[in-house]
C-alpha cells in the first residue's frame, strides 16, 4: 500500500493466523510465515507489527498442535473486503473446510478492525471467540499489550497449552 494521503483513510486491524496442516507453502510454521509475507506485500495493506510464532494445543478440536501468530496491518479496505482478502489467502494456502473446527492449513481471523463493532451473517467484529483463546491473546499481547487483560490471559493459560517456537 502506498504511503501518503491514503493513509488518512486507513484503519488498524488485527489478524489472527493459525494452522496445523502442511500445505502448498510448506509445514504449518512455513504457512504462517508465508501468510505474514502476503500481508506485508498486499497492495491494500501495510504490515505494522507481527508477533512471534507460538505452538498451541488444539482448543475444541482434535488433530496436531497448531502454529499461531497475530499481525497488525493498516488498511484502506472495508471490513468485509478485508475478510475476503484474508479468505483468498486461506484458499491459496489450500484451506479446506470438511467440517467445523477441522484441521487447517491456514486460518486467518479478523480479530479487531479499529474500534468497529459489527455483527452480520458473514462477519462479527471483534472476533466472537478471541477473548477465550490463549493462542490469540498471547501473541496479541506481544504486539498490543494495551488490548489484553493480563489476568484473563494468565487464567486461560492454566487450561490451554501455548509455548513459544
Ligand atoms: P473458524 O471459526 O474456525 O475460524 P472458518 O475460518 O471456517 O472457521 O470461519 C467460518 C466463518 O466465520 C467464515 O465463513 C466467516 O464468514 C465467519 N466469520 C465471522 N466473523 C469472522 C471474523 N471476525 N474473522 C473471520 N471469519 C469470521
Ligand atoms: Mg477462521
Amino acid at each position: 500500500m502506498s504511503l501518503g494521503l491514503a493513509q488518512a483513510y486507513c484503519v488498524q486491524a488485527y489478524i489472527g493466523l493459525g494452522g496445523n496442516l502442511a500445505g502448498a507453502a510448506g509445514n504449518a510454521a512455513d504457512t504462517v510465515r508465508w501468510a505474514l509475507a502476503q500481508l506485508a506485500n498486499h497492495p491494500s495493506m501495510a504490515l505494522l507489527a507481527q508477533s512471534a510464532l507460538y505452538g498451541s494445543s488444539p482448543v475444541d478440536a482434535g488433530g496436531a498442535d497448531y502454529v499461531n501468530a497475530v499481525a497488525c496491518v493498516a488498511t484502506d479496505l472495508a471490513p468485509l473486503d478485508l475478510l475476503h482478502a484474508l479468505q483468498t489467502l486461506e484458499n491459496q494456502a489450500g484451506r479446506e473446510r470438511p467440517y467445523r473446527n477441522a484441521p487447517r492449513t491456514l486460518d486467518l481471523d479478523l480479530l479487531l478492525y479499529g474500534d468497529c463493532h459489527m455483527d452480520s451473517v458473514e462477519l462479527t467484529i471483534p472476533h466472537p471467540r478471541m477473548a477465550e483463546r490463549a493462542f490469540v491473546l498471547q501473541p496479541l499481547a506481544d504486539i498490543a499489550p494495551h488490548l489484553v487483560n493480563p489476568q484473563a490471559l494468565a487464567h486461560l493459560r492454566l487450561s490451554q497449552g501455548i509455548w513459544p517456537l
